[in-house]
């Protein structure tokens, strides 16, 4: 299997303020040209594009192309379960809106100590081994976020799980709060196979500062930025798929085109990513990933990965101010808006502290100290 898997979780929209209304042409030729470049991983989950995403699985595979041609992973999402009959109602749910049939990889979502103990209080690990005895998942794992610690302690408590998805990629490699190398080790050192997320760290490795972008385009001017940070993830040892989430044609092309035939950074080439690392480390002002688990929960509907975005780009000029407030008249509470209850903080697997940079924001945005 080609080691590019086609991420469902920032899709192409008609409306960017619907994350549910997918634009399914522009999905059908990016799937159907993948496909013909002989990958065939896709992922989603039960919670992306507020469900949307794996009904889309069904419209763009399961109706249009046989089941032997691709593989689907789809999650468990432990953060959403509050009694054990939730477990099989979501994965009938699940079976239902993408007609797959099974699943070929199925994930317990997003474990942290919380949801691990979510997992276990409502059997979850039982109810995933039971799947895989019936055939309708092939491979079990988890996704994971939280330290390298407690990865070894769900590994050493359950060493059936077949495979880990990791957050890996070259800015959060050294990262003291994500810990990728810490967790990566972790992970070779039960045998486990990775899949990894979040290569290009949510977008933000393909929109580097200017002397990172130099220093890449002199190595080699035939690449693209964001193509560095897939083939960071894409050269360690036991990582056997770097998802992507592709949101256009282009951005499609741009992966397969160098891992149709993957070959591995050199020791001089992960050395500039090394440094393109150091520089960003100066420059990120919210390590947010824009994953969007914060948004759904929100009481004041508050555009949080949207502001901490535009707080990244303007924090020197204060450009941001227009597209700021063109947010607010879309209909999105305003950061100032926030109650502080918190919601957005306990679905948050990079664990920022949104209140208090949703304070930032209004600082920068909205006059206020
Ligand atoms: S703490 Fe603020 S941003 Fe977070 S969910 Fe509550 S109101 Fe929304
Ligand atoms: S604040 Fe956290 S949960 Fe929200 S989009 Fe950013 S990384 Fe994801």
């Amino acid at each position: 299997m080609k080691k590019l898997g086609f991420g469902l979780m920032r899709l192409p929209l008609r409306d960017a303020d619907d994350p549910t209304s997918i634009c399914f042409e522009e999905l059908e030729e990016m799937a159907d040209g993948f496909l013909a470049d002989g990958f065939t991983y896709f992922d989603t989950a039960y919670m992306y594009h507020n469900g949307a995403s794996e009904k889309a699985v069904r419209k763009v595979l399961t109706e249009r192309h046989e089941r032997s041609e691709y593989t689907v992973a789809s999650k468990l999402p432990t953060m959403l379960l509050k009694s054990k009959e939730d477990v099989p109602r979501i994965f009938s749910e699940q079976l239902e809106r993408t007609g797959s049939g099974y699943f070929d990889y199925y994930l317990l979502h997003a474990l942290d100590k919380n949801n691990y103990e979510t997992a276990l209080r409502l059997n979850c690990f039982d109810f995933v081994a039971d799947l895989k005895r019936k055939g309708l998942v092939k491979k079990v794992g988890f996704s994971f976020h939280d330290s390298a610690e407690m990865l070894d302690k769900i590994l050493t408590e359950h060493p059936e799980m077949e495979f880990v998805q990791l957050q890996i990629n070259y800015l959060d490699w050294e990262d003291a709060n994500v810990q990728s190398r810490l967790c990566y080790e972790t992970a070779r050192r039960h045998g486990k196979p990775v899949i990894v997320m979040e290569p290009v760290k949510g977008g933000r490795l393909a929109e580097v500062p200017a002397e990172i972008e130099a220093m890449y385009r002199s190595a080699h001017p035939d690449w693209s930025v964001a193509s560095w940070a897939i083939r960071f993830a894409a050269s360690l040892p036991g990582v056997f798929m770097v998802l992507s989430g592709m949101s256009n044609l282009r951005q499609m092309q741009d992966n397969t085109s160098f891992m149709k035939d993957f070959v591995p950074l050199t020791a001089d080439e992960i050395r500039m990513t090394e440094r393109a690392a150091a520089v960003l480390r100066g420059n990120v002002s919210i390590p947010c990933t824009a994953c969007r688990y914060c948004t759904e929960g929100c009481p004041k509907h508050i555009a949080i990965p949207e502001y901490f975005s535009l707080y990244n780009k303007s924090k020197e000029s204060k450009n941001g101010t227009k597209e700021y407030k063109d947010l607010i008249a879309r209909g999105y509470g305003k950061a100032s808006d926030c109650i502080g209850c918190r919601k957005c903080e306990k679905s948050c697997p990079q664990h920022l502290p949104i209140t208090a940079y949703l304070k930032k924001v209004v600082g920068l945005f909205e006059g206020e100290k």
